[in-house]
């Protein structure tokens, strides 16, 4: 009598489920199915090599190996075979193969909506570069201009965007301009608390206000010349502010510099960039881990330099060696963690990236807003 009771009470349950949401029965598992935040890393000119260089230099297991999926993306541009690193953010950033020098634009320059303003009505964003913050990888986020080499127009442009929180180099693109206009006062103007001396957290990080650190006049310094942890302590300051936000947040980090030591053919500068990027990979999953709710992706617009770590008088000895002082078209590893982090995996083309992070995310309105859970 009993056992046909609750046999026909969990069918009951069964069918309310059934009828009231199709959905709820896997949603009865603890770990999400849909990230409420997306944290991209994108390591410049980070191959393969540059990779491998951290599992060989630097202290203790990289982060890189806590990473449960894995996939490789194909980079090419809409012309070209290999990519610059504008066409190659405009991939992840607007899921569009455009041409090499486009900053979220398409072939024929029409400007395409980023993730980071299709989600900014309801989600709040966040940039770190470690070139300047107009830099093509970080500009083709929240600016749209036919040329990366519009640093002035990409710096205005960045005063009425949707980004919440950034922090990088550029100063001079801000107050030293042909238009002799002081864009940092076009800043503060737009609701940024601005810093230009420090990485120092404000006493209050509070959501009502927007915040700006522009910390050299372009890129910051290498890491062979003591940038510190600028890095992963402006992520770990981004990750502090835009976790107030109930409603989730996309920030975007970017370890500039690994392509600058590709092209200088400096197998120094590149070993020493990809351990700061590993570091700040382990703010990133830190964050992920406590919070459960972050899906992180790490990925790279595509390889610079030709680099390998080839051997020296004997085996044991690996000397950084290069094929070109530019780009290449190698294939470009993806790690993901943390909720839809396993349709990651595979081999498909760099703009699945942003494709990818809308289908785990559910932030695919077809008007632009975005689905907040
Ligand atoms: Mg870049
Ligand atoms: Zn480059």
């Amino acid at each position: 009598m009993i056992r046909v009771f609750i046999f026909g009470l969990s069918l009951l349950l069964l069918a309310q489920c059934q009828l009231k949401e199709p959905e709820a029965t896997t949603a009865t598992k603890e770990e999400p199915t849909q990230p409420k935040n997306i944290i991209l890393l994108i390591g410049d000119g980070m191959g393969v090599t540059q990779v491998t260089s951290r599992f060989f230099y630097g202290e203790g297991e990289p982060n890189f190996q806590r990473f449960p999926y894995i996939g490789l993306i194909k980079t090419s541009s809409s012309q070209e075979k290999i990519t610059d690193s504008a066409a190659g953010a405009t991939a992840f950033s607007a899921g569009v193969k455009t041409y090499n020098g486009a900053i979220a634009v398409t072939d024929d320059s029409t400007s395409v909506p980023t993730i980071l303003e299709m989600v900014s009505d309801d989600l709040s964003s966040g940039l770190i570069a470690t070139s300047s913050i107009v830099h093509a990888t970080p500009a083709s986020f929240y600016a749209h201009v036919p040329a990366r080499g519009w640093y002035e127009e990409i710096a205005a442009q960045l005063t009425t965007s949707s980004v919440d929180f950034f922090a990088g180099g550029g100063t001079q693109f801000f107050v030293d301009r042909e238009d002799e206009v002081n864009y940092l006062d076009t800043l503060t103007a737009h609701g940024f608390v601005v810093d230009t001396a420090q990485l120092q957290k404000p006493a209050n990080l509070s959501m009502e206000e927007k915040y700006g650190f522009l910390l050299a006049p372009d890129g910051m310094p290498r890491m062979l010349d003591g940038r510190g942890d600028f890095l992963p302590q402006a992520t770990q300051m981004a990750l502090d502010y835009l976790s107030q936000d109930e409603d989730g947040f996309f920030l975007m980090v970017e370890g500039s510099q690994i392509d600058w030591g590709g092209h200088a053919n400096d197998a120094e500068y590149i070993i020493e960039e990809v351990k700061d990027f590993d570091k700040t990979l382990g703010v990133a999953l830190d964050f992920a881990e406590r919070d459960g709710n972050t899906l992180v992706v790490v990925t790279a617009d595509h390889e610079t330099g030709g680099f390998a770590l080839s051997s020296g008088e004997n085996y044991n000895d690996l000397v950084g060696t290069f094929s070109t002082g530019g780009h290449t078209p190698d294939l470009i590893p993806v790690f993901a963690y943390g909720p839809g982090s396993e349709i990651f995996a595979g081999i498909y083309e760099n703009t699945a990236i942003f494709d990818k992070m809308i289908e785990a995310s559910g932030w695919n309105q077809a008007d632009g807003s975005v689905a907040v859970r």
